[in-house]
């Protein structure tokens, strides 16, 4: 576990983020992007895009591959990285980066400080394979073809645990404060605590179990299950509190695996207090005692995080939370990976839809990117 790399985000100039966001949503429907496709998206003069690629390449910001049928770059986890962290610290969410501090199961966690110098927690998303050939099609909503790309999942995962972390949090949970999110990247206050997994005594057992068990029951009465909760995404602050953390997985009481998920959660806490603290008791709590007082589970979904019940579908699956794709998906799988052996069509600029939805959304991605800048030069 070492330092963030942080190193390009000073080096790299404005054409470069430019390329590298053409990349990121040439990604969005082709797993690698041609050249001349990222040129025509990235829309830049003189045809120095070759140039700024073989650049982006060599700092592995950027991989270029072998496709069956075609060749083309994609994102790196670094090169995707850089991109989030990049559009945090423009908006003042983050000034200075420091050490790693955990690896978990779906994620790498860093300790970074906002412009006050306060230490937060950064947490990086990390789901899916970022090798294209083993990639899962799937069809949205329209019947379009859609990767469940690393891109996508890690992106819906941070989206998802921050729309969950934001949602307790109002409500007086004891969750890590959120701050901010960009696509696989989320900031939330760095909790002053120790992981349980540390924890070998406990000053108060039965104390520390009712707080988990009133904790989980408090969540399934807002109609939400963590789905994860044992000694991994829990720490304990000095006083002896819990702070539960680690949402993407989280799941509503409506869902079809509501009760299975619901009695894991408790029996991981039962099962952690027997043998950990060689505590047991008879007193837990059961999905039919739930009673129904706030919708937490319908309203991360109005909140405009734009995440689907597709989208959900997809992300559960990743965490194993419900089962794979049924046959009609698979043969509709089969479909869809001959389909992409065809390489992007190569349009002439303007004429396409495509390209132009591509060139509309990196505009909105770069304009923010270069006013910020322009006003820090002029600022000092
Ligand atoms: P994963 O989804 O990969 O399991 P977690 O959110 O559980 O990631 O975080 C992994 C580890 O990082 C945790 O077990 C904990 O030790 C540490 N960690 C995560 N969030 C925070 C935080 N807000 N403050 C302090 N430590 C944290
Ligand atoms: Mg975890």
């Amino acid at each position: 576990m070492g330092k963030l790399n942080v190193t390009v985000l000073r080096y790299l100039s404005k054409e470069d983020f430019r390329v590298l966001t053409a990349i990121e949503m040439g990604m969005k429907n082709h797993e690698l992007v041609p050249g001349p496709l990222a040129a025509a998206i990235a829309n830049l003069k003189a045809g120095g895009v070759h140039k700024l690629l073989k650049e982006l390449c060599k700092h592995k910001l950027l991989a270029y591959e072998r496709g069956k049928k075609y060749d083309g770059y994609r994102l790196t986890n670094t090169g995707y990285d850089y991109l989030a962290l990049k559009s945090l610290t423009l908006r003042g969410s983050v000034s200075s980066f420091g050490n790693q501090i955990g690896i978990g199961k779906e994620s790498n966690i860093y300790v970074v400080a906002d412009e006050e110098g306060t230490p937060i927690c950064l947490k990086l998303h990390r789901l899916g394979r970022t090798c294209f050939r083993n990639v899962k099609s799937k069809r949205d909503y329209h019947g379009r073809r859609h990767k469940t790309s690393w891109l996508y999942l890690s992106r819906i995962s941070a989206t998802r645990e921050f729309a969950y972390m934001s949602a307790l949090y109002d409500r007086g949970f004891p969750v890590p404060k959120p701050i901010d999110f960009n696509r696989h990247c989320v900031l939330m206050e760095l909790v002053n605590g120790w992981p349980m997994t540390q924890i070998q005594e406990l000053v108060d057992p039965p104390q520390v179990y009712d707080d988990l068990m009133n904790l989980i029951v408090r969540l399934g009465n807002s109609g939400v299950i963590h789905g994860d909760f044992n000694e991994f995404n829990l720490m304990l602050t000095d006083s002896g509190k819990p702070i539960l953390i680690d949402f993407p997985q989280m799941m509503s009481t409506s869902h079809e695996n509501a009760e299975f998920f619901f009695e894991r959660d408790v029996t991981c806490v039962r099962e952690m207090f027997r043998r950990k603290f060689g505590y047991e008791s008879e007193d837990y709590p059961k999905f039919s005692d739930l009673v129904r007082e706030d919708d937490l589970d319908a309203e991360v979904h109005c909140t405009g995080y734009g995440f689907t019940k597709e989208m959900e579908e997809d992300l559960l699956q990743e965490y194993g939370m419900i089962q794979q794709d049924t046959e009609q998906d698979e043969e509709e799988e089969e479909e869809a990976v001959v389909d992409d052996d065809e390489p992007p069509a190569l349009v002439p600029a303007n004429a396409s839809d495509e390209l132009n939805e591509y060139r509309r959304q990196l505009e909105n991605e770069v304009s923010y990117s270069e006013t910020k800048s322009s006003q820090e030069k002029k600022s000092g």
